[in-house]
Formats: C-alpha cells, structure tokens, sequence
C-alpha cells in the first residue's frame, strides 16, 4: 500500500517538479550542499540567481575552502542571514582538512560545521540515496495533514510519526525523490493556506481532506514577539559620491558586513546627535533623510539616516574605507542600499 503512494508521489514529483538549476547536475554533493544552505530561510526564487553566481565562482568545495570568508559573504549578498556563508565556508575549510571528500551519510554529514539533522537529512538522501527522512515546514506540513496528525510536528511524537511515514513511502523508491517531492508538493500544492487537493497524489489517502479540515493541521505554532527598534545611520558622503563604511564585528545581527556607522538610538529622537556621536569630527551640514525600514528575523527597524557632505574625513582607523555604493566591493546589506536611495540627492 505504502509502495503504491510512494510511487504515485515520485511519478508526480517527475511530472511536476520545477526546474531548478541544482537539480539538473546528476546531484552533485556540492550543489546539494549549497542549494540547501541557501534555501534555509531564504525563498527559491531569490535563491536561484545566487545559487547560479555562487557555483560559478566557487565551482567546487576546494575553491570554495580556498576563498577569503569576505569573498564568500559578498557572494552572498541579497540572500541575507550571513551567518549561513561563514558556516559554509568553514564547513567546505573543514572538508578540505579532512581529505577533500564529503561524507556519503546523515551522520557524517552531521559532524561538519554548519549541518543540523535536516540538512544532513536532505544532503544524504538526494545526493547519496540513503533513506533518512528530511523533516521541514513543507514536508511536516504535508505529513501531519495526510496523517490529520494530532501531535505538534516539532515535538517527539510528531516527528517519530512522521518519520515512520515517509519511511514506508520510500519503500522500493528513491529516498531522496520521495523527500524532494514531499518538500515539493509542500511548497506549490499543499501550500499552508488553501491548498490544492485536486491535483494532489496524497489526495485519497489524506485524512485531512476526508474530514474537511485541512486547515487545522498541523496546530498554528505561537510567532516570536516581533522586536521594534530605532537606529541612527551616519552617512559620511565624499564629493566623490564615494560613502564611509565600516566592517561591523560585534552584536547577533550584520556581523561582517560593511555599512555605515550604526547606533541603537532608543529614546533619544534627536538622530542629528546620535549620528554626531558616531563620527564626532564630521563637518558640514547635516541632513536628515526619510527613516528606512528593515527587517532582521524577529526584528522591525526603523533606520534614520543622517547625511553629512564633507570635503574631507579623516576615518578614525584603518578598518573605515570609502566606497563606490553602486559597486562597494565588500560584503554588506540591503539596508545599505536602502540608506543610499533615502539620502541621495
Ligand atoms: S490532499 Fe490536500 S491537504 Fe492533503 S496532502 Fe494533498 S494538498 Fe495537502
């Protein structure tokens, strides 16, 4: 029974699967490795032109372990969440020190730097065929409508039961065809609101659907309490048009990028002060410009930049550099470019 589901999921999964550039590769280890890293938390459809560029530059993990970590992030800019191209640029350091090869199983992979159970999970059986369940929001979507599962997906419970279950859907199948098409069939049919159960191959076998309550499954998980924060930008602009940045090294969010003088500005709603406190010898008129809005996971800031024309700066040290903002040359964020559109003249 469970071999005839897996087989109708799989044969659905040919016919339907969108063509995406990692999957057209024979599965290479890498690009399993890198397109997976990059899909955490980041859509498909942002991914693919970085997942293209990424490969072109770095074709292998020896080059990818060869490259600064700068050059890594810059190659990573617009997909956000930076911490994920240090990892992987340490995880590809530490498979080079190892002899060069990836491991070929959800264990191994297990050891390396950057790699949780679902990645390893994803990596092993796409690249390698060994039958380990991936478990993500997609795929323990999908589970825990098929099964009308009452047991939280994220709990131990959950995840034994749908572990089992896509364990017998993989019987006599690809283990990693069945994961890429539950992951699949969770991201373009069994989409978290109204999903499409007319083309479904889990539609007859899918408890939700017969009782009609496809969307209390799985339970709504409780949301992290969005955080509201003011910063003050200090936009040092040359005559040039060139702009001063500065490498952030410290704090949970932006580590590594190059951006102008930040400052949490709290209570205090006199940005003109906060920014001459970033860049206490800045010269020439200030000019505050529209506040921007960006946002980092849980968090929702409002930046107000404050722009200063100056004929000249001397940077506090070294570590500050004057860059081209349509071309900075080094890892930075979208709220850079965001700063530029808010002051530029
Ligand atoms: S039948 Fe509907 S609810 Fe059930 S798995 Fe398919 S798309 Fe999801």
């Amino acid at each position: 029974m469970a071999r005839m589901k897996g087989r109708a999921l799989v044969d659905w999964f040919r016919n339907n699967a969108r063509a995406l550039p990692w999957r057209n590769d024979n599965r290479d280890p890498y690009h399993v490795v890198v397109s997976e890293f990059m899909l955490q938390q980041t859509q498909v459809d942002r991914v693919v032109p970085r997942f293209e560029a990424f490969v072109a530059r770095f074709p292998n993990i020896a080059s990818l372990a060869a490259a600064e970590e700068d050059e890594v992030v810059e190659e990573w800019s617009g997909l956000g969440y930076y911490r994920r191209a240090r990892m992987l640029h340490r995880l590809a350091e530490a498979v080079v020190d190892g002899g060069g090869d990836l491991p070929n199983t959800a264990a191994g992979l297990e050891e390396l730097p950057g790699i949780g159970p679902y990645t390893a999970a994803a990596v092993a059986s796409l690249a390698w065929g060994e039958a380990v369940p991936v478990l993500d929001g997609n795929t323990m979507r999908v589970g825990a409508r098929v099964l009308a599962l009452a047991h939280d997906p994220r709990s131990a419970e959950g995840r034994r039961r749908l572990e089992a279950w896509i364990l017998a859907l993989m019987e006599n199948q690809s283990p990693g065809e069945v994961n890429e098409a539950l992951m699949e069939l969770g991201a373009t049919v069994c989409a978290p609101v109204e999903p499409e159960c007319t083309g479904c191959p889990c539609s007859s076998d899918c408890a939700a659907k017969r009782l009609g309550r496809q969307q209390d499954f799985p339970p709504p998980r409780r949301r992290r309490a969005t955080v509201s924060l003011r910063w003050v930008a200090a936009c040092i602009v040359r005559a040039d048009g060139r702009w001063l940045v500065h490498r952030v090294e410290e704090g949970p969010i932006l580590r590594g990028l190059w951006l102008p003088p930040l400052a949490d500005a709290g209570e205090d709603r006199d940005s003109v002060e906060v920014a001459g406190r970033l860049v206490p010898h800045a010269v020439g008129l200030p000019v505050v410009g529209p506040a921007v809005r960006h946002h980092i996971t849980h968090r929702k800031i409002d930046v107000f930049p404050v722009r200063f024309d100056v004929d000249r700066f001397d940077p506090p040290s070294d570590a500050w550099i004057w860059v081209d903002p349509r071309d900075p040359g080094v890892p930075t964020s979208s709220l850079f470019e965001k700063l530029v559109a808010a002051v530029s003249r």
